[in-house]
């Protein structure tokens, strides 16, 4: 096995190299408490500030606006149950769609059992949540609109300054999930009337472990973490700092580079979804066909299951994604899959390819090719498909 390509950007990306050098002192010299009041703590201290700028700048947010979290799940997390238990004299209801990540989705499962109502939002068959029904779900007991920016399976992109608009006009609290939008997508968070917006380093060439919640000033919401005084009281523990710094400068990078990234990643997605539907019979894409991230491919691939294809990619040096939740051990396809429409026969054959900063047109040829051969077997194994080419 020589070559190895990896096609997951959207579970974790590797952590860039100009990102890590920044890091690296944070570790070592650099190693006081930002809490402390000499100088190697108040040096920690300076590059948390300093973080807290640089991320602010990008999104049009102000630094005070900028929380440091543990990543993508805790932001989500604290953003759904602090504003929910902070506004329960106002209302208990949350809209949130059935596509969201599990990070929302049993976070609203978790206030469902505390005595809050949640409205899950179909989607249509691209992904896209109807903005109607959503006009129609808001009630006067409405407290929290969440809705992610970017699905991170089948990558679809909601119109997210609509709901903003929708979510302000009534008078609700309006998250949004961005984990997977940062740092493929301009976001500001005053045009798009954002009030709360999760994001995670490690989807956008940061290290694991740091994530940032934007909380508009003025949102009611309690804190999550309770302890010391990070953080203005609001999430206690003493910070990762080198994760922030790491953070911020991952983040910088993404958005110095977004038009270049862009662009590559359209052009080897396009590439690998002409290829794989020219060559491959019974293939879908799904997802939607222009509103979608850049490097996001999700292919339902009839006739074969997909843990059999992830196995014999992996076989062949690629690391590639079902869309099934397979590899968690249970054996329901995607519920995002589901909620567009899937039946489960085809869900099951899905497979999600997401292209990153480090892929090249050699590996969506080498994918592409790996896939025809890899098909072509699994289906010589398959009755039913033999049937469908002879007509039966
Ligand atoms: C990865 C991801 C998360 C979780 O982020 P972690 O930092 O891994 O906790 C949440 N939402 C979406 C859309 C994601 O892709």
């Amino acid at each position: 096995m020589e070559r190895y390509v990896y096609m997951d950007y959207a579970a974790t990306t590797p952590v860039k190299k100009e990102v890590l050098e920044e890091m690296m002192p944070y570790f070592t010299e650099k190693y006081g408490n930002p809490s402390s009041i000499y100088r190697i703590g108040r040096e920690s201290r300076a590059a948390i500030d300093e973080a807290r700028e640089r991320v602010a700048k990008i999104i049009e947010a102000k630094p005070k606006e900028i929380y440091f979290t543990s990543g993508g799940s805790e932001s989500d997390n604290w953003a759904i149950k602090g504003v929910a238990f902070a506004n329960r004299d106002k209302g208990n209801h949350i809209i949130t769609s059935k596509i969201e990540h599990h990070a929302v989705l049993h976070a609203c499962e978790y206030l469902e059992k505390h005595g809050f109502e949640v409205t899950y939002l179909d989607v249509d068959e691209y992904g896209i949540v109807d903005l109607e029904q959503l006009k129609n779900a808001i009630t006067d007991k409405t407290i929290l609109i969440t809705i992610m920016f970017a699905n991170n399976e089948i990558g679809t992109i909601q119109p997210i300054q609509e709901i903003g608009k929708i979510a302000r006009e009534k008078g609700v609290y309006f998250h949004t999930d961005a984990v997977q939008a940062i740092g493929n997508v301009e976001i500001d968070v005053n045009k798009l009337n954002i009030d709360l917006l999760s994001m995670s380093a490690h989807k956008f060439y940061g290290p694991k472990g740091v994530g940032v919640l934007y909380i508009r000033e003025g949102v009611k919401i309690h804190p999550y973490i309770h302890g010391g005084a990070q953080e203005k009281n609001r999430r206690a523990g003493t910070e990762n700092v080198a994760g922030i710094v790491g953070l911020a400068k991952a983040l910088e990078l993404a958005y110095e580079n977004l038009e270049e990234h862009n662009k590559k990643l359209v052009y080897l997605r396009d590439k690998l979804i002409k290829e794989v539907t020219n060559k491959i019979d019974y293939v879908r894409v799904n997802g939607h066909p222009e509103k979608r991230l850049p490097g996001n491919v999700n292919f339902s691939i009839e006739f074969v299951e997909g843990e059999a294809l992830l196995l014999s990619l992996d076989m062949m040096g690629i690391a590639a994604s079902s869309g099934s939740a397979c590899t968690s051990g249970s054996l329901d396809p995607s519920h995002v899959l589901l909620a567009i429409g899937l039946p489960h026969e085809i869900a099951h054959g899905s497979l999600r390819f997401t292209l990153g900063d480090f892929n090249t047109e050699e590996d969506v040829d080498y994918v592409v090719e790996s896939l025809v051969k890899i098909v072509e077997r699994l289906r010589e194994m398959s009755p039913l498909y033999e049937n469908v080419k002879e007509g039966k």
